[in-house]
């Protein structure tokens, strides 16, 4: 078989250029002469969305009819890696049939503010369960031979000039929180691309970023595969390829590889750096050519019962007082259009072509329902007539069922939201029907967090996120207890946007996003502010009840380098079949540093019935205590004690056990006269350097002279003294303070 290195030696500049652009909206380009022919790439990724007529990249021309998955708001909930893989299976499968060699998803950026318009596309606020959901995707798309393409790398958090803006970001926040994601992706999904995005990361554009594209992905990331643009995301195009950047999207008449052969022709880019980008498109073509398998088929009902088994497996139960589960003899009342025309996906590039989507009118087959509209989806203003209609139905039934959420307007690509508010007409006839029937459940339909102002008003909340096609007839499925309920959320839902880390500089001016709220997002921040929410980081109800024993740790002490067991036994103590979700939280209980209260590094879901136990296994690593230190650029544990938490979500722990963790890595950082001795006794030369030339002298200021009990302050006052100050007090001599910190920096 020819390789890469020898179909390249035979390529002309101008062919390499050529390679580096795509043909057209989706394909790349064949070199007929050497047999290369063109791959296709396609939109999703919670089904395929493949354009065969005229393409473009807002949703706007038809794409082939198929299957539409829940999006990946909805998939996180699950937190279920397992059903996630089954996904990408299907839709691995399904791209083979369609001769569809990379789908361009999933995507890892992180929900910065629930106000990002695309955030039903994206997994979560905490990096770890974007992480896991990307990886396991990835891994499952590609077992099938189709490529991943992990999107938008990196800061993309808003839709906002998401084309132009520039994300602020410092060292530590951008490690800690918007990389890992992408970092799991390559390292355990070994995604074979990923696509950069259109903005700019502390003011470099994405597509010509070198730190991101080489220095991270690369170098320290180990990625092997290639970096396509965001669609038109390219400004400079041979800076771009110099910094790392292999394909240009869309191609076309308007594709700049000319520019390519000038830069190199004139010096300014090296053809190495062509024959890279070259390379890695050549690969990802012949890799495709080679996995392609004819014999794939769509069965289309297996598609659509995925579907809605996975939509039964993230909705979340928000709130019960005992309504659910309904039973089939119940006189029950349903209102609101969305039970028959459900709002199930996203707007902008991931919009699939679906045929036909269930209602929970339609699928409730065999149940005893009335169905009134409710309101008007295309407007906010109260219908009298409809209201006073479903007030009526919600008198004459046992239960009503009122199917709620955010119009299609309210959330798309290209364009933030506005509030977190439903509409106004909603709200109204939410209010007015549980006045009328104390037994009111509200079934929530939306991509992202939503104000919920009648709450306290209403007996249970469902939440359905954008579920997919399928989603009608999930609803039913738990509804009527048919399943429980099982997800948990993968996003804080704050009491009021105001409330939000990011939401004095979101969506930033005339570009310019400042994350300054740093690594304290979503729980991290309500949490460590100890602020109320209306509902926290992976929360979740269960018509069952689980309680959780046995916490075990194998080790009590355990260096960075060290990987510990933690065993946990959780019991179905209810009445029903049911899944829960165990959630691993590590609390880093003494450090130096700002770190949030707890972070979680682990989770799982298992399926137990009523009485059953069974154990769960965790291995947790260094990077399970460590967090970013960019003294050292990497990733650091500080020695100390750690807590082990089991959970049901971010503030309901319900076992806890210490580990005592210690660090092996030194953090060495030049010494001048300026760093305090709190900063020098951190030094790993520093306390003895600071000794052998205080010897045992008392510290300058000592409790006798700050006032009696003062012997705290007078300590936390030494360590905030710069060295060079022991010189001013005469505690030291210059000599000795120039010793001192040769000593410590030699
Ligand atoms: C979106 C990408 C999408 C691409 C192709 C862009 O505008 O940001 O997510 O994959 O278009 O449609």
């Amino acid at each position: 078989m020819v390789t890469t290195d020898e179909i390249l030696s035979q390529l002309s500049l101008e062919e390499k250029a050529a390679l580096c652009s795509g043909r057209d909206f989706w394909k790349t380009k064949s070199i007929d002469r050497l047999g290369i022919e063109s791959a296709m790439m396609c939109d999703g990724p919670h089904g395929l969305r493949k354009q065969e007529g005229e393409g473009d990249h807002l949703g706007i021309h038809e794409s082939i009819e198929t299957v539409c998955y829940p999006s990946a708001s909805a998939l996180a909930s699950s937190f279920d890696r397992d059903i996630v893989a089954e996904l990408g299976e299907a839709l691995g499968q399904e791209c083979q049939a369609e001769h569809v060699a990379m789908l361009l998803g999933p995507g890892l950026n992180i929900k910065r503010s629930p106000l990002c318009g695309r955030n039903f596309e994206y997994f979560s606020e905490d990096p770890y369960l974007a992480g896991e959901m990307g990886a396991a995707y990835v891994k499952a798309l590609q077992s099938r031979g189709v490529a991943a393409c992990v999107k938008h790398f990196a800061c993309n958090n808003q839709e906002t000039m998401r084309m132009a803006g520039n994300s602020v970001v410092d060292e530590r926040t951008l490690h800690e929180i918007y990389l890992p994601a992408f970092e799991a992706a390559v390292k355990k999904g070994k995604t074979r691309s990923v696509m950069c995005a259109y903005n700019a990361v502390n003011g470099s554009f994405c597509a010509e970023n070198k730190t991101l594209l080489t220095d991270i992905l690369r170098s320290s990331w180990g990625f092997e595969g290639f970096v396509v643009t965001d669609w038109g995301a390219v400004k400079n195009r041979a800076a771009g390829v110099a910094a790392g950047l292999d394909l240009e999207m869309p191609g076309g008449p308007n594709a700049t590889g000319d520019e390519l052969i000038r830069a190199v022709r004139e010096g300014a880019l090296s053809e190495a750096a062509l024959d890279r980008a070259a390379g890695n498109v050549l690969k990802f073509i012949m890799d495709a050519k080679e996995s392609r398998t004819s014999s794939e088929r769509l069965d289309r009902n297996a598609c659509r019962a995925l579907s809605r088994k996975i939509c039964t497996e993230c909705a979340v139960l928000l709130k019960n007082r005992g309504i659910l589960p309904l039973n089939r003899l119940q006189k029950v009342a349903f209102i609101g259009e969305l039970a028959i025309t459900p709002r199930y996906q996203g707007a902008g590039s991931s919009h699939i072509n679906v045929p036909h989507a269930v209602g929970a009118v339609e699928a409730s087959a065999g149940r005893s329902i009335s169905f009134s509209h409710g309101y008007d989806i295309r407007s906010e203003a109260s219908d009298p007539a409809l209201l006073a209609e479903a007030v009526d139905a919600a008198k004459n039934a046992e239960v009503a069922v009122i199917f709620a959420g955010l119009p299609d307007s309210y959330e798309s690509e290209g364009a933030d939201r506005e509030s977190l508010g439903i509409p106004a007409n909603q709200n109204e006839l939410i209010r007015a029907v549980s006045m009328a029937n104390p037994n009111t459940v509200v079934v929530l339909h939306g991509g992202s967090v939503m104000e919920l102002p009648w709450l306290d008003a209403v007996g249970a909340v469902l939440l359905m996120h954008l579920g997919g096609e399928q989603v009608g007839a999930a609803a039913i499925e738990l509804l009527y207890g048919e399943r429980t309920p099982s997800g948990h959320l993968s996003e804080t839902w704050p009491i009021r946007l105001q409330d939000n880390p990011s939401y004095l500089t979101f969506p930033g001016e005339e570009g310019v996003v400042t994350y300054a709220e740093g690594i304290f997002v979503g729980y991290r921040y309500y949490d460590k502010k100890e602020m109320p929410v209306a509902f926290p980081f992976g929360y979740g109800l269960s018509y069952t009840d689980f309680t959780y024993s046995n916490l075990r740790l194998d080790r009590e002490k355990m260096t960075d380098k060290d990987s510990l067991t933690v065993t946990v036994d959780v019991t179905n103590v209810g009445r029903y079949d049911g899944k829960v979700v165990i959630q691993l939280y590590v609390r880093n209980a003494e450090c130096t540093v700002r770190r949030p209260i707890r972070e979680l590094r682990e989770f799982a879901k298992i399926a137990l019935a009523p009485g059953e136990t069974r154990t769960v296994t965790f291995a947790l690593d260094k990077r399970a205590f460590a967090y970013y230190e960019p003294k050292v650029h990497d990733f650091f544990v500080e020695s100390g004690e750690f807590f082990i938490e089991i959970g049901s979500d971010c503030r309901t722990i319900a076992l806890a056990a210490p580990i005592q963790v210690k660090g092996t890595t030194e953090i060495r950082f030049a010494v001048t006269e300026t760093t305090t001795i709190g900063q020098l006794l951190k030094h790993p030369k520093g306390t003895s350097a600071i000794q052998n030339i205080l010897g045992g002298a008392k510290s300058t200021a000592t409790s006798a002279n700050m006032g009696e009990g003062t012997e705290q302050a007078a300590r936390k006052m030494m360590l905030e003294m710069p060295i060079g100050s022991l010189v001013s007090y005469g505690r030291i001599s210059r000599e000795q303070l120039t010793e001192l910190i040769a000593a410590v920096n030699g």
